[in-house]
């Protein structure tokens, strides 16, 4: 049988959609702001096999880019993500107009406390409180059973779990795995902006995350030692560190005492490119 995927614009057509969800019809959804790689559809992947409807939004929501960020440059192209989506089955894509989701007027909006203003929330203050709103805001659009997310935007996802539980609302997040090209470095659809120099350069993210799991490995339990460590493998590379931690994976606190599921997570500016990178120290 011949499979469509579906471009829905409207807030209406795909809210009437997914009024179906039900207990024999999982929906299954994968928030994207575009320009999608092996790691958007790796997500797209997971939904697939546990859900019979499965609806991918690409939206580049404008509130949470800070005023000097990339939200012009941003990278698009639209033909190839559905062209992509098709290839996978997808059933339907979300593709609203800003008028559409912030129509004139727009004035709500929601902040998770603490978790919003530590690691990335620091550099980019509006960025979760942008974040967490279209994503309450996709939610209540799609209804679906599941959402699934990428492991690469850690503090995101922490943000969108303690959302979800403290406003009931009924879906779950499945955290899926870092997807990296074959070298380790993680995919972003913001890795066209590295020169190959800076390309280059940027691997020592993933390098010094292995440097520090290799560490613990080999009984290394001060944080603050591997910290410094990997403080030195990404200065060695010019990379401008914002931050690096290792932190505890719920509270996102710094760790006094390690344990295997400690996260180390990291955001470092190559250029003007800034990146993220994140993985449990453990094995
Ligand atoms: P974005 O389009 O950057 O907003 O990302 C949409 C979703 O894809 C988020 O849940 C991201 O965490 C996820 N994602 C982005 N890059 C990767 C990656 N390299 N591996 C796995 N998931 C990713």
């Amino acid at each position: 049988m011949s499979h469509t995927t579906k471009i829905v614009n409207t807030i209406a057509e795909m809210s009437s959609i997914t009024s179906i969800r039900n207990h024999e019809h999982k929906v299954g959804f994968v928030p994207t702001m575009g320009f999608l790689h092996e790691g958007h559809l790796s997500l797209v992947k997971a939904a697939k096999e546990n859900c019979q409807i499965v609806i991918v939004s690409i939206y580049i929501n404008p509130s949470q880019f800070g005023k000097d960020e990339d939200l012009d440059s941003y990278p698009r192209n639209f033909e190839k993500d559905v062209r992509l989506l098709t290839a996978l089955k997808v059933d339907y894509i979300f593709f609203p107009s800003n008028e559409e989701m912030y129509p004139n007027g727009y004035k709500t909006w929601i902040e998770v406390d603490e978790l919003s203003s530590i690691l990335c929330g620091k550099s980019r203050p509006i960025h979760f409180k942008g974040v967490a709103t279209i994503v309450a805001k996709l939610i209540n659009i799609v209804n679906p059973n599941f959402m699934y997310m990428g492991a690469k935007d850690f503090q995101q996802i922490a943000i969108l779990k303690k959302m979800i539980k403290d406003l009931n609302f009924q879906t779950e997040i499945i955290p899926c795995p870092i997807v990296r090209e074959e070298d380790g470095l993680a995919m972003s659809s913001r890795n066209v902006y590295l020169s190959k120099e800076e390309r280059l350069r940027a691997l020592s993210l993933s390098k010094s995350i292995l440097f520090a799991k290799k560490m613990f490995l080999n009984m290394e339990t001060d944080p603050e030692k591997i910290i410094i460590k990997i403080s030195e493998i990404i200065q060695q590379s010019n990379g401008k560190i914002d931050y690096v931690e290792i932190i505890n994976p719920d509270t996102l606190q710094k760790e006094t005492s390690l344990t295997n599921e400690s996260r180390i997570v990291l955001a470092v500016k190559f250029g003007k490119t800034r990146l993220i990178d994140n993985d449990k120290i453990g094995l």
